[in-house]
């Protein structure tokens, strides 16, 4: 049962009131509000049995590990991996992409290869791979996008070739909210034995996503923008891939003996997992993740379908508000801009009314050129918001629309 009430009683910060107003959050592209269960799992943590994990044996340390091993379980099941072995914590999908890019990019990309990427990247899932041409000598080819923000699959298909040596791509555009039909991307670069990243940033929120079913070869999400806090995401990636990469970083714990003279690495995933982790956002992870799944993302995915349906329909009729990104299948993200109101105007006015939204470039550059604007107003839904609260934005952009005339 989706029972909207009771589901904002458990965000405590939504209650709050800025400026006077009550909060009005829709920036939750950039990150989620957290329930309070992931709050107390914290304070509990630091509170009963805050410890460093693996090797200690003393009880606080086993509850410690044995809390954050549970995560990893609870992930591999969140998005069917075959293994738990697979599911590499690191500090979001920043790091996860890079560690790929490093591990992999750097150990199996050589001249003269290409790596194909896609308009639609933030600069999470771009800048590592330039970096991975620049160290290589590798070239890095873009995918086109569509008026309406959309990949184009023919394009895609004209790029693949003999040199391509790896694919990434990010399965929802956070500038935009395009949902990419990747199954099919992956499809067509395995029939060339084509590694695939999906960038999930976006989608493990809004998506029920199985790894398996995908195929993917690797996936990095982050925990702040699925409930968790920040500082803590993950890297899925298959065994067989993660088995022959090299470690990312070096040092405690991604051993398993080290001499003068040699160092014999550890066992996956902890070859991957060098230092002492996040492990308190580790196991709050773990909460983020069961709240959800007891809500289901079959229900989340409708109900954020209707705030998305409402709230393109509502701005839509607003004079002069311009959306960018009208792909057929979106996530519940709404860019727009005005043609003579500055986003960080629009920001501004809404904050004073409460409205929380992200206004910039939205670490998306390439995505804003090609619209040849300088940024956009984003707001983006999650399942806590309401209808009423999708009102109030239209209603406080329309008061700054009258300002402005
Ligand atoms: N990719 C996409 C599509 C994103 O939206 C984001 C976050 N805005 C990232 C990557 C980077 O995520 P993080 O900053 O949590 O590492």
């Amino acid at each position: 049962m989706f029972d909207i009430h009771k589901i904002r009683k458990d965000f405590p910060i939504l209650s709050q009131k800025i400026h006077n107003k009550t909060l009005v959050y829709l920036d939750n592209a950039a990150t989620t509000q957290k329930p309070k269960c992931v709050i107390d799992s914290l304070v509990e943590y630091y509170s009963q049995y805050n410890s460093n994990i693996h090797r200690g044996v003393h009880i606080l340390s086993q509850k410690a590990t044995e809390h954050y091993e549970r995560t990893r379980d609870i992930i591999k099941n969140f998005i069917n991996a075959k293994n738990r072995e697979e599911i590499i914590f690191t500090r979001g999908t920043t790091e996860a992409i890079n560690l790929v890019a490093n591990s992999y990019g750097l150990n199996f990309i050589k001249k003269n290869d290409e790596i194909i990427i896609s308009h639609l990247e933030h600069h999470a899932n771009i800048v590592p791979w330039q970096v991975v041409c620049q160290k290589t000598g590798a070239k890095l080819k873009v995918i086109p996008i569509n008026q309406d923000g959309e990949i184009i699959f023919e394009e895609y298909l004209k790029l693949l070739n003999d040199k391509t040596k790896f694919v990434a791509l990010s399965h929802i555009s956070n500038a935009l909210g395009t949902v990419t039909p990747i199954k099919q991307f992956i499809e067509k670069a395995h029939e060339k034995n084509i590694p695939v990243l999906i960038d999930a940033a976006q989608s493990a929120q809004h998506l029920q996503l199985d790894v398996q079913d995908l195929d993917c070869d690797f996936l990095a999400v982050s925990g702040h923008k699925l409930y968790a806090p920040t500082g803590i995401g993950f890297l899925y990636g298959k065994k067989n891939l993660l088995e022959k990469m090299s470690p990312y970083q070096t040092g405690g714990d991604m051993i398993l003996s080290v001499s003068f003279e040699k160092t014999i690495y550890n066992e996956l995933p902890y070859k991957f997992e060098a230092g002492t982790h996040n492990i308190a956002d580790t196991i709050a992870f773990g909460t983020a993740i069961e709240y959800i799944e007891n809500i289901g993302l079959g229900n989340i995915s409708k109900y954020e379908n209707e705030l998305l349906e409402y709230g393109t329909k509502l701005l839509s009729e607003i004079n002069g508000l311009k959306i960018i990104g009208t792909a057929k299948n979106k996530a519940s993200i709404i860019s727009f801009v005005f043609d003579k109101i500055h986003p960080h105007d629009i920001g501004t006015f809404l904050d004073s009314d409460g409205i929380a939204v992200r206004t910039g470039h939205h670490c998306a550059e390439p995505i804003m050129k090609f619209f040849d604007i300088p940024a956009t107003t984003r707001a983006s839904f999650s399942f806590y918001n309401t209808k009423e609260e999708i009102k109030k934005l239209a209603e406080g952009l329309k008061k700054i629309v009258k300002m402005f005339e």
